[in-house]
């Protein structure tokens, strides 16, 4: 791995400086005073917190009204929030004439909207709450707000984007609202240190900031409060805060917060707009450099100068994180990547970009204390993650690497599965259940790999997508794929096979799941190496029956002519794998499935098989991605076990004392950019991607008794999967390292600004 850090994700916290650091550890030392306490050590701390208000006060150009120390951004905003509905709310118990919407821009942050709502059903106040559309600049539409203004009771508007850096036209809001009796309040979060906001020239009733996006600690943050704004405190005791805001003060936090401030207001450290555009140019060029085809989701002009949010045609988020990672770039993805799906931006879809713009975003942000080495740094492993993709024949571009294809290659869209079969001596390949959305990369992967496709196969019509297997053909050139004639579901007509090298694919109709259901074989010169069952039997899983074009009744016989063909042994692979189980056995599943048992097992009836399972199939919920389920699973709880492994344990005595293969699940786009930690000479080490560990699985569940396989990934999450996917089907000397390369105890600059 690279050996240093480079932190750009500074919109969504920072470094503490140590300037800041030694303003808190001060607070916390020798002058640890209550700031309420009337004697010298309390006098001494309230001293020091008049002097950080004064001080945010001259930064935020807020000579009156009040500056509140809390908690944070959030705390602020619901404070404000309370504050401005607390007040309609009696006014309205009044009976007085009210204003009737509450508005808030659709791309504010969600504490905005959350905050809004959560408020407005606790006060049980009855006021229509509107998202302020934006343009595809990202800016609040003022047309719109002027058009609503008379009507709006509270207008709530960031002053910079988080996403996207995009900057609010205050002037324009400040325009649109002239008249209105509407509250505003200003999410100032982002612009704190990198815009001048002058509150005490604007009619900003309330502006919230946070403490940790600008090289503060955690923990501390500030709430301007116009003066003659309504207020009401969100928690009341001991009365801190001139009653506004009770408890006792975070000093330690305050005190950094004013170490802060004073170097902002000194002006020396933090760099100025026109230094940090330059850094931000340079950025930019690197991306470009690396990316073919990246586009940038804010124009420079209206942005703040240290984020760029971009996007990648063909590559997602998710993968692009993945990249960054492995060269040690933190940056975050636009979209809220979950384990499972990637959730679309809700800021860029706001803006009405295109989807695959917002399934591909990326956000890189630095701060106004990052020095210019972190910034030439950065635009060299940039290239380097380019670099990684191209050679990983994950870009459009056509060069060609003549990069082997393992046997068998998995890919999986929200649970449903995609396999590319190949053989590496004919460099021929084909692909079994094409998803449309990897049709692009497909294409691009087999021309840059100059394999010859000479099959797109489906196992059943499927429900849930449309086979992309035309336009996989379409948009292959003639000379790496051709279409003869083939039968509805791919198969090359009046063929008994496909040879594939010394590989065979025979094809087994298995009706039941669907009417046209088949199974694909694929035998080696040694025997049966898997076969390919759609959603016949999936881990955990049979395939549902109730679909009009399933025939319930011969899925019985079905199973059991899969059973007598391939025996209970062999690996079937699934067309959906919502669990990340990557295959089963008839085996496996017996153990887990009580009506497969029932059938193979105690030869149930075909028509009692068909009752039970439609039993069971009854009211089918939507998978986790939202999508139909393609069967009733019935093994979830075999994900409690304990896989996990830790960089201590691992290092321990008693790990040492034993043989272990370790193994990298990582994609090859990663592996190029950084090596798997050293542990010791007793560890044998192997790189297989999880996208191609159905080639090792026969291997690994033999491995000799004395060896331990231990895998590891970026953050844990793959390498947990694996392991349990193994041990299910009967290795149970699987383990996963514990939080993955990202725990792995590595030496960490001191003070590194981001
Ligand atoms: N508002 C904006 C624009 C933010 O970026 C954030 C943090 O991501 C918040 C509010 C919430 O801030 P805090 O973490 O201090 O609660």
């Amino acid at each position: 791995m690279p050996a240093t850090e480079i932190y750009l994700d500074a919109n969504a916290t920072t470094p503490v400086i140590p300037e800041a650091r030694a303003a808190a550890i001060a607070a916390m030392a020798g002058d640890f005073g209550n700031p309420s306490s009337i004697h010298g050590s309390g006098l001494k701390a309230r001293a020091m917190m008049d002097n950080v208000r004064a001080r945010a006060r001259r930064v935020l150009d807020a000579p009156t009204g009040e500056l509140l120390f809390l908690s944070g951004a959030t705390e602020g905003i619901q404070t404000a929030v309370f504050s401005a509905l607390t007040s309609l709310r009696s006014r309205q118990d009044r009976g007085e004439a009210m204003p009737e919407l509450l508005l808030y821009g659709a791309t504010e942050h969600k504490a905005v909207p959350e905050a809004i709502h959560h408020w407005r059903r606790l006060l049980n106040l009855d006021f229509e709450v509107l998202a302020i559309p934006v343009g595809r600049d990202g800016r609040h539409d003022l047309e719109w707000l002027r058009r609503q203004a008379p009507r709006a009771a509270l207008v709530c508007t960031m002053a910079a984007n988080n996403e996207t850096g995009i900057i609010s036209d205050l002037d324009g809001i400040q325009r649109a609202l002239a008249g209105s009796p509407a509250l505003w309040m200003v999410d100032g979060v982002q612009a704190l240190g990198k815009l001048r906001l002058s509150l005490g020239d604007r009619p900003i009733d309330y502006a919230p900031f946070s403490g940790h996006k600008l090289y503060a600690p955690k923990g501390i943050g500030m709430l301007y409060v116009r003066a003659g704004a309504p207020f009401t405190a969100l928690i009341v005791g001991g009365g801190q805060e001139g009653a506004m805001r009770s408890g006792t003060e975070n000093m330690p936090g305050i005190a950094a917060m004013g170490a802060v401030l004073r170097l902002l207001e000194a002006g020396e450290q933090f760099q100025r707009a026109d230094k940090l555009e330059l850094y931000r140019a340079r950025l930019a060029a690197a991306i470009r450099e690396a990316f073919e085809g990246v586009v940038f989701n804010a124009d420079p002009e209206i942005t703040l100068p240290t984020t760029l949010n971009f996007s990648v045609p063909g590559v997602s988020s998710k993968v692009l994180l993945e990249l960054f990672d492995a060269a040690s770039i933190r940056v975050s993805t636009g979209s809220a990547c979950g384990a499972h799906k990637a959730a679309p931006s809700y800021v860029l879809s706001a803006m009405g970009l295109e989807s695959w713009r917002s399934a591909s975003a990326v956000r890189l942000s630095f701060g106004p204390l990052t020095p210019p080495e972190t910034v030439d740094e950065a635009c060299l492993r940039i290239r380097q993650c380019g670099a990684s993709l191209r050679d990983s024949c994950m870009t459009p571009s056509v060069q060609q690497h003549l990069l082997p294809m393992e046997p068998i290659t998995r890919h999986v869209v929200d649970g449903a599965v995609c396999y590319v079969v190949a053989d590496p001596a004919s460099r021929r390949c084909l692909i079994i259940d094409p998803l449309p959305e990897l049709t692009d990369p497909l294409v691009q992967w087999i021309r840059c790999c100059s394999y010859t496709l000479v099959a797109v196969l489906d196992t059943h019509s499927h429900g849930d997508h449309a086979s992309s297997a035309a336009a996989l053909w379409d948009s292959l050139p003639p000379v790496l794929g051709r279409q003869g004639e083939t039968e509805p579901l791919g198969w090359p007509s009046g063929s008994d096979h496909i040879q594939l090298g010394a590989q065979r694919l025979t094809r087994l109709p298995i009706p039941g799941h669907t009417r046209d259901s088949a199974a694909y074989l694929l035998a080696g010169p040694y025997g049966l190496r898997a076969a390919f069952v759609g959603d016949t039997v999936m881990p955990g899983a049979l395939g549902r029956s109730d679909f009009e074009v399933s025939e319930p009744l011969q899925f019985a016989g079905s199973l059991r002519l899969l059973e007598r063909t391939v025996g209970r042994d062999a690996f079937l692979l699934p067309g959906h794998d919502y669990e990340g189980w990557h295959a089963c056995t008839l085996n496996t599943e017996i153990a887990h499935q009580p009506l497969l048992s029932a059938l193979l097992d105690h030869s149930m009836e075909a028509a009692a098989f068909a009752q039970a399972k439609a039993e069971l199939e009854r009211d089918l919920a939507p998978t986790e991605y939202q999508t139909m389920a393609c069967g009733a699973r019935v093994d979830r709880c075999s994900k409690a076990e304990s896989v996990e492994l830790t960089a201590a344990e691992l290092a321990s005595r008693t790990w040492a004392a034993r043989k272990i293969l370790l193994v990298d699940v990582r994609e090859p786009y990663e592996q190029r950019l950084g090596q798997m930690p050293d542990i010791g000479t007793h560890v044998r080490r192997q790189a297989v991607p999880l996208s191609t560990l159905l080639s090792v699985l026969p291997d690994w569940l033999d491995l000799d008794a004395g060896t331990d396989l231990v895998l590891l990934c970026r953050s844990g999450n793959r390498s947990a999967q694996v392991a349990r996917a193994l041990r299910r089907l009967g290795q149970p000397r699987a383990w996963s390292l514990a939080g993955g390369l990202a725990l792995w105890p590595t030496e960490r600059p001191q003070s590194v600004p981001g």
